[in-house]
């Protein structure tokens, strides 16, 4: 390993992992345990690379746990789609693929040896007495059944399991401390009698584990070191320590707590953005605006980039949110260095050179990509009528402006030549549809031979006469509010009515007409540009913006 500065649980592993510790000799196991509820998003990320990128950087592995004990809202569609999403990001989890509910059995054998042991009660207190009895910080709980019997106990624990109790007439409670400070150790439920199928287990049970019960013992069973996991847990973990010590699982398995991620302009809670989707008020979790990652990944992200985010912000115990300019800084890193280099003309107007000839055409050569001194160059036809972007041209300029106007000063087409505005025709309502030019026959390749200064600005172009045609989707935030997530707000109210702006009729170079998803683009001035996977087609491409050029981001 390299011995570049190392988070605290990475801390925590070398001691339990050095002579006399709690894992020495062991290899580090850990798991990502998440519920099939909905799609990953960004926020798993960061729970991913720290379970499969510690067991990586220790030589361990790492296993992938469905986590469906709670047996309510889950769905298959869910399980694949998070098979596919941690495989995109490039992790594996070998042939250790598991579902909390395989243990079912195991969880039940482990909670009639607490039963066996004293240790566990079959409590008769109503939803709203459990309340009433919780007792707070002075005065302790209170079950009055607390010191039922053990046969009566085993009694009534397997008629609560043979289905002879309705919904909330009795639970398993583990037998700690009605007077503890943490309230989680106050003899905790640890089974609690449902009548709902079970989308692996059919009918097959009625009574089912509480997940710091079955956690536990599921990690244990699966030889975990290292269970990682959110800070929203630190407050469960003595209780995590007393159901490993206090059953008989074959292991025994250490919970080490970090801060979730949060980013600014998003929500990153499933249970939110099931709601997003469920309403149509984005297209489905893979709407490019979407934190989930394969919204992400319709949008042109890419899993470097997203890792290489995961990575910097680091790990910690402390709660922070990160800014989502951030998220798109990394992007535009890996894509500056990686990304074809295309022309593409979003908001499109003809511009004739006239002292061109009609019936000619000519390649040129154009470089893929300046940071890549592999990428090569491509062809690119020119000819007398061209696209333009609209904005680069002003029939009267305003100040500093550099670009096309009439008299304005000599600009270099990208690659190409250099031209001087003449003039623009207009409609019968004044707008302006085509441009007029000159170009200058001895500037090939955009510099002058004489080695005059060019005093305008570069534009990029399209060839009319041989280009494609798409439509190109803008992304502004998802919401429009820094922090939707919080608390005191309705965070659909917060949603960005501005969040989608789709071009249509927009001009891309030819050698585009070919291009399928993923491929990803830097358009020229115009920024970083993937092909739709789900609608763009032959004949109806559509490009989706990832990131556009400038970089709000301050370093
Ligand atoms: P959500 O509220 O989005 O449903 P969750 O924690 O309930 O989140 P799980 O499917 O249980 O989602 O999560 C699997 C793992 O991912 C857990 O270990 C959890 O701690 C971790 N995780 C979830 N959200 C984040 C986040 N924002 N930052 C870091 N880790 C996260
Ligand atoms: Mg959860």
């Amino acid at each position: 390993m390299e011995e570049i500065s190392k988070n605290f649980i990475e801390n925590f592993i070398d001691e339990d992992l050095a002579e006399g510790g709690r894992f020495a000799g062991m290899q580090v196991h850990t798991r990502f345990p998440p519920e099939p509820n909905g799609y990953l998003h960004i926020g798993h990320c960061k729970a991913l690379i720290i379970d499969f990128g510690t067991a990586e950087k220790y030589g361990g592995i790492c296993n992938l746990r469905m986590d469906d004990t709670n047996p309510a809202k889950e769905d298959t569609e869910y399980v694949d789609a998070i098979q596919e999403d941690i495989h995109w990001l490039g992790f594996d989890w070998g042939d250790r693929f598991f579902y909390g509910s395989d243990y079912f059995e195991k969880t039940y054998e482990y909670a009639i040896e607490l039963i066996k042991k004293g240790l566990a009660y079959v409590c008769e207190l109503t939803p709203e007495q459990f309340k009433e009895y919780r007792g707070d910080t002075s005065k302790p709980a209170v079950s009055p059944y607390r010191d039922r019997p053990i046969e009566e106990n085993l009694e009534l624990f397997e008629r609560m399991k043979s289905g002879e109790f309705p919904e909330g007439k009795y639970t398993l409670r583990a037998k700690i401390d009605l007077a503890s400070g943490n309230f989680n150790m106050r003899d905790p439920v640890l089974y609690r009698i449902r009548y709902i199928e079970h989308h692996r287990q059919g009918t097959k049970w009625c009574i089912f584990p509480m997940y710091d019960f079955a956690h536990p013992i599921q990690d244990a069973l699966e030889g975990i070191t290292h269970s990682l996991c959110s800070l929203e847990y630190e407050d469960h973990r003595p209780l995590y320590d007393w159901v490993i010590n206090n059953v008989s699982v074959p292991s025994r398995p250490r919970q080490i707590e970090f801060a979730r991620l949060g980013i600014n302009y998003t929500v990153l809670s499933k249970r939110k953005l099931r709601r997003l989707v469920e309403e149509g008020l984005v297209s489905g979790w893979d709407d490019p605006r979407m934190p989930t990652l394969c919204g992400l990944r319709r949008r042109g992200y890419t899993p470097a980039a997203i890792r290489n985010f995961c990575e910097r912000i680091g790990v910690a115990k402390v709660p922070s949110t990160v800014e989502f300019s951030f998220l798109e800084h990394c992007l535009r890193e890996d894509l500056n260095d990686h990304a074809q280099r295309a022309m593409a003309v979003l908001r499109p107007v003809k511009l004739t050179i006239t002292n061109y000839p009609e019936w000619q055409s000519e390649e040129l050569d154009i470089e893929n990509n300046p940071n890549d001194p592999n990428a090569g160059t491509r062809k690119v036809t020119f000819s007398r009528y061209l696209w333009i972007e609209a904005e680069d041209f002003l029939e009267t300029p305003v100040p500093k402006y550099k670009r096309l106007y009439p008299e304005g000063p000599e600009c270099r087409l990208k690659g190409a030549y250099l031209i001087k505005c003449t003039g623009c025709v207009k409609d019968a309502d004044g707008n302006v549809v085509e441009v007029l030019a000159t170009y200058d026959p001895d500037s090939r390749g955009g510099d002058p031979a004489d080695g005059r200064k060019v005093k305008g600005a570069t534009i990029h172009w399209v060839d009319a006469g041989n280009c494609a045609d798409a439509e190109v989707r803008l992304y502004g935030n998802l919401f429009s509010d820094p922090d939707p997530d919080a608390a005191d707000k309705d965070y659909i109210s917060c949603l960005n009515p501005e969040s989608l702006e789709v071009l249509t009729g927009c001009k891309l170079e030819k050698m585009l007409a070919d291009a399928v998803a993923p491929a990803q683009f830097q358009f020229l001035r115009m920024g970083y540009f993937c092909v739709d996977s789900k609608d763009s087609a032959p004949g109806h491409l559509v490009f989706n913006r990832a990131v556009a050029l400038k970089d709000s981001f301050k370093k």
